[in-house]
Parts: structure tokens; sequence; C-alpha cells
């Protein structure tokens, strides 16, 4: 059975005109359910990150200028969502629904977040829409309760991975890997393990051709024992800050190519929506319901 996060706090309200797709977090699963790719029992609903979790990852000054709401003006606007209790917790219910995926996917082989992939989150800061690092909390869980030993953390959003390179940057048993625009945010990179930095327009053939060429090079070297795949729909050609110019078909390959080398290799997988900022809602909720569905072709 395939287990998936979501929970009705993953949609924040947010003000009039704001440029984030809020509005993604409900439309993935209705889109979902109507179809008949997954039914109500494939859903769970996260309970909220403990702080003791949070702060194998996070520090505890950063923790509680969260939890009390007294970020400065400045970190406020870097993480660029107006910051209340609401958005807390709703940070606390995704990032903790990363780590019941890792679980239910030691189970079953994948399970999937609605929403996550906040990689732009630091040990001490937020940005780029990212407050707690959802995937760096699972990783430090699973790696704290001997759960897995060898983290592959694959990033495939157009943004680099900043934020989580950052935090298993002197860590060896985690594996970090991000594949993304090289001219597009954050302007200064940091270093992760294998930093792929694409050309604008790169396009279909060439990434996915890399991609085939790379990822199981680079797990036979390191050979994970989880997987934990990053699935930024903001690859596509159709988005606003993207600049990649993958096609819909293109990104659906994609994730058929992490999600096969997985199952192929017994290798337990959790995914993380990512970033998606197609002018369109529906390309956004189309390429995000692609990867649900590529995940039930292969593990359903
Ligand atoms: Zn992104």
């Amino acid at each position: 059975m395939l287990k998936i996060a979501w929970s009705p706090v993953y949609k924040y309200e947010l003000p009039e005109g704001h440029r984030f797709p809020m509005l993604k977090y409900e439309l993935i699963p209705e889109q979902l359910l109507y179809e008949g790719t997954v039914t109500e029992a494939n859903f769970f609903h996260p309970d909220p990150l403990p702080e003791a979790v949070a702060l194998r990852t996070h520090t505890q000054e950063y923790w509680d200028k969260l939890t009390r709401v007294t970020l400065s003006d400045r970190e406020v606007r870097a993480i660029g969502f107006p910051i209340n209790e609401k958005f807390v917790e709703r940070g606390r219910h995704i990032a903790n629904g990363t780590i019941q995926c890792a679980r239910f996917a030691l189970e079953h082989g994948c399970a999937l977040n609605v929403a996550g992939g906040t990689h732009h989150a630091f040990a001490d800061r937020g940005e780029g829409f990212c407050c707690f690092n959802d995937q760096a909390v699972a990783a430090n869980y699973l790696l704290d309760h001997g759960l897995a030993h060898r983290i592959l953390i694959v990033d495939l959003d157009v943004h680099q991975g900043n934020g989580t390179a950052a935090i298993f940057r002197n860590e060896p048993r985690v594996f970090t890997f991000s594949m993304h625009g090289e001219r597009n945010y954050p302007l200064r990179k940091e270093q992760s393990d294998l930093d792929l930095g694409l050309p604008d327009g790169t396009g279909d053939t060439a990434y996915l051709r890399l991609l085939r060429d790379t990822l199981p090079r680079l797990a036979d070297d390191f050979q994970p024992d989880f997987i934990f795949y990053q699935s930024g729909v903001d690859v596509l050609a159709s988005d606003k800050l993207g600049r990649l110019d993958l096609s819909r078909e293109g990104c659906r390959e994609r994730d058929r190519i992490v999600l096969s080398y997985a199952r192929q290799h017994r290798i337990p997988v959790a995914v993380s929506m990512g970033g998606g900022y197609s002018p369109r809602i529906a390309d956004i909720v189309e390429a995000h319901a692609n990867t649900f569905r590529v995940a039930m072709e292969v593990f359903g």
C-alpha cells in the first residue's frame, strides 16, 4: 500500500496575490482521488514534528524563534511567507509527514508527502518558502533510530538543495545529489556531494540522458540503503522560475528513472513534492500528479 502524507493544515491561507501556488496542496489529492489513482485509504494525516526531533537538525535558537513567532522582519522576508503560529504548525506537520513517509517506505518500498521538499531551510534559518528541512529532519531521524545507515538524497528540483547540502556537509552517511539550473536561485550555491548545474534550456533529451548516466553510477558507488527524492516540478518549460525546459512527459520520465531505480534495487524511497511555479495551476498539479501515478505504476 502506497502511503501518502496529507493534512488539511498543508494549505495555508496567503494574502491575495501572493505568488506561491498554495492551492496545489488541495488540488493534488483531489485530482488523484477523482481519477482513481488512489483511494482515501492511501492517505494519512501526519503528527506535528516534536521539538526533540527537530533539534537534531535545527538549532534551538531557530526553533524558538519559529515557535514563538519572533523571527526578525529580515528572516521572515527570506522565508517569503507571512509567519504566524498556523504556518509553523503547518511546517511541523509537513516535516513529520516526511518522517512518517520514511517509516512507511521501509515497510512498503515507497511513500510520498504531498508537500515538503523544503530544501532551502538551513539548520539555523529558512529561506525560499522553506522553514523546516523535512528531508534533512527525516534523514537524521532514520540515522538516529538505526533505520538507515547510508542515505542518498536525490534533489531534482530546479533550485539547488542548498540547505540540505549545508546541513549534511560533514555527514558521510548522507550523500547529497542536486541537479539544478546553474543560473537559478540560490545565487550563491552550497556544496553538495554531487552538484550538476545545468544551463538554461537544457531540455528533455540532455536532462534525461544525464540523469540516466549519473544516478545508477553514484548509487552503485555509494550503496544507499534509503533514498529521499525531491521531485520539484519547477523543471517544466511552463515554469516561470525554472528555465530548464522540460516537457511534462520528460518530467514524468525523470520520476520514472528515480523510482524504478529504487524499486529495482530494493531501496526504500520517500518522496517530497518540492516547487512548481507554472502560471497555470493545472500544469503544476498535473506534473505533481504524475509523480504519484508513476509511483503507483512502479510500486502499486
Ligand atoms: Zn524549486
